[in-house]
C-alpha cells in the first residue's frame, strides 16, 4: 500500500458512517448515509427501490464482480444486485449457505442456531484472503479484454480473531513471552468480562501484543493487495485503472473501555483508511475531511455513470488530482442494543476538521429518543477523543452543531424524496433468526410489534425524530 502510495492520494480524515460491516458498506454501495439508507439492524436489506453502484455500473455495459467474506455481506442485503458475479469467499461458505437457506425453509430452528454458530465461527476463524486473491486471479483472466471491469473485493482477515500466518505473527512484537493470543477475541473473558466492573481484564503487555497481531493482519493482507495488483497488471488493466482501498470500520482496544466495533462512534472505531490510485496520478496526502459516502460518486465520476439519486456524497477525484477540495462535514450514527443494560441506544456523530461532536440517546418509557449523553471534542487537541466538553449549552451554540443539524436535515430530505419501501419489504431471512434467537434471550418484546418499527429495531430505517440537547 505504502508504494501504490507514491502513485496515489492518501485520505488522512476519512470517516466511516457507521462503526459495523452491513450499514457501512450498504453506504458505500449507495452512496447514502445510514439515515438515509435505514440499514441498521441486522435483519434489514437494501431498498429495493434504490440503484446500487454495480447496478449503475452494470447497466452502463461494465463487467461486474465481488467476492465477499464476513456474513454481513451477504447478497442477501441487496449486494449482490448488479453483480454478474458475486460469489462466498469463505472456505465452505457456500455449504453452509445452502444448509442455512434448507433450514429456514424447513422452519428447523435448532438446526439453524446451530449453523449460525458455526457460521459466526467460520466468519472469525476463516482465512479468506487467500480465495479472495484466486477467486480475482481467475476472473480478472476471463473477462473480455474489451469490456470495462468492476471488481469489488473484500478482505476480511484483518478482522478479529487476529490469527497472523507466520511471520506475520509474531513481525510487530517479537519478544512477546506471554500466553494472550488473538484467538475468540471477542468472547475471551481473559480480554473482557462484562460481569466484572472494570470489565477489562486483559494487561497492558498483553494488549500491546494484541495490537500487534492486528497489526499482523494487515501486513498479512498488505502482501495479498500487491498481488491483486499484479494480476490487474498482467492482464493489461493496471494502467487504466483506479484503485480504491479503504476500509468499513476499525477496532477499538479499550480506547474507550472497549473492544472490537458497534459499540461506539469513537475515532478508533470511524477513522478509516482510503488511499486512490488514479491513472497517471503522483503521490499526494490530503487532509481534506471526507468520508465513505464519496466512494461512489468518487467511481461514478471515472466511470462517466450518473450516481444514483440517494448518493448524497462527491467526487474525491480533484483532491486526487491535485486540485483544491472543501472540508464536508461528516456524520455518524450507530443502533445498539445493549444487551446487559437492557437497552437501546441510538448515537451519532458530527466531525469537522477540528471538532467533533457525540451525541448518545436512549428510548424513554414511550419509546420516545432521550438524550443520555453529548460531548464536543476538540481534535487538535485530543485527536483521540479522550476527554470532550459536556457543557449543553455551548455545544447548542456552536457552529458545528448547527452544521451538524444543516447535515441532518438534508438527510432527511433526501430521504423524503427517496420515496423508501415500507419496512415489510425490506426485511431479509434473518429476520426470522434475529427474532427467534432474542425471544430465547428472554427478551420477547423485541422481536413483536409492542417495540415500534418491531423485530428487534425500535423505529422505522429513516431519519430520527428531533431531540433537543438544552
Ligand atoms: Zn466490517
Amino acid at each position: 500500500m505504502c508504494a501504490l502510495a507514491e502513485r496515489g492520494t492518501v485520505f488522512t480524515s476519512a470517516s466511516a458512517p457507521s462503526s459495523w460491516t452491513l450499514p457501512s458498506h450498504t453506504t458505500m454501495f449507495t452512496g447514502a448515509p445510514p439515515a438515509l439508507h435505514g440499514v441498521e439492524w441486522d435483519d434489514l436489506a437494501m431498498d429495493p427501490g434504490h440503484a446500487t453502484l454495480p447496478e449503475v455500473l452494470h447497466d452502463a455495459g461494465w463487467f461486474t464482480g465481488g467476492w465477499w467474506t464476513g456474513w454481513f455481506l451477504a447478497g442477501d442485503y441487496g449486494f449482490s444486485r448488479g453483480f454478474d458475479v458475486y460469489d462466498n469467499a469463505m472456505t465452505g461458505g457456500r455449504d453452509i449457505e445452502r444448509q442455512y437457506r434448507a433450514a429456514l425453509s424447513a422452519e428447523n430452528y435448532d438446526l439453524v442456531r446451530s449453523i449460525l454458530a458455526g457460521r459466526d465461527t467460520l466468519g472469525h476463524q476463516d482465512i479468506t484472503t487467500p480465495n479472495v486473491l484466486r477467486a480475482l486471479e481467475a476472473t480478472i483472466e476471463s473477462i473480455d479484454d474489451k469490456q470495462d471491469a468492476f471488481l469489488f473485493a473484500h478482505l476480511f482477515d484483518a478482522h478479529y480473531d487476529y490469527i497472523p500466518k507466520a511471520p506475520f505473527d509474531t513481525q510487530f512484537d517479537p519478544d512477546y513471552a506471554g500466553s494472550m493470543t488473538g484467538q475468540n477475541f471477542y468472547k475471551n473473558e481473559a480480554i473482557f468480562d462484562d460481569s466484572k466492573s472494570p470489565a477489562r481484564q486483559v494487561s497492558d503487555r498483553d494488549l500491546e501484543h494484541l495490537r500487534a497481531l492486528y497489526q499482523g493482519e494487515i501486513a498479512y493482507i498488505d502482501t495479498y493487495i500487491g498481488r491483486m495488483v499484479d494480476a490487474l497488471e498482467k492482464a493489461g488493466r493496471l494502467e487504466n485503472a483506479l484503485l480504491v482501498i479503504t476500509a468499513d470500520h476499525g477496532d477499538e482496544f479499550f480506547e474507550h473501555g472497549n473492544r472490537g466495533h458497534r459499540q461506539s462512534l469513537s475515532a478508533e472505531v470511524l477513522q478509516v483508511p482510503l488511499l486512490i490510485i488514479q491513472p497517471g496520478g503522483s503521490g499526494r496526502r490530503s487532509d481534506v475531511v471526507v468520508g465513505l459516502t464519496d466512494i461512489l460518486p468518487t467511481i461514478a465520476e471515472f466511470a462517466g455513470v450518473d450516481a444514483p439519486a440517494t448518493s448524497l456524497g462527491r467526487s474525491l477525484l480533484p483532491a486526487v488530482r491535485g486540485e483544491d477540495l472543501e472540508d464536508r462535514g461528516q456524520l455518524g450514527s450507530l443502533l445498539h442494543y445493549d444487551l446487559f443494560r437492557n437497552e437501546y441506544l441510538f448515537m451519532d456523530s458530527y466531525r469537522t476538521r477540528d471538532t467533533k461532536i457525540i451525541r448518545t440517546m436512549g428510548l424513554d418509557e414511550e419509546h420516545r429518543l432521550q438524550l443520555k449523553r453529548i460531548e464536543r471534542f476538540d481534535l487538535a487537541q485530543d485527536p483521540g477523543e479522550s476527554s470532550g466538553s459536556r457543557d449543553r449549552k455551548a455545544i447548542a451554540a456552536s457552529p458545528e452543531w448547527a452544521a451538524f443539524q444543516a447535515a441532518l436535515q438534508r438527510v432527511t430530505d433526501a430521504y423524503i424524496d427517496a420515496n423508501p419501501a415500507p419496512r415489510g419489504e425490506r426485511g431479509t431471512k434473518v429476520r426470522e433468526l434475529f427474532s427467534h434467537d432474542l425471544a430465547n434471550l428472554g427478551y420477547a418484546e423485541a422481536s413483536g410489534d409492542s417495540v415500534p418499527g418491531g423485530l428487534g429495531q425500535p423505529w422505522p430505517p429513516g431519519p430520527r425524530p428531533k431531540v433537543e440537547i438544552e
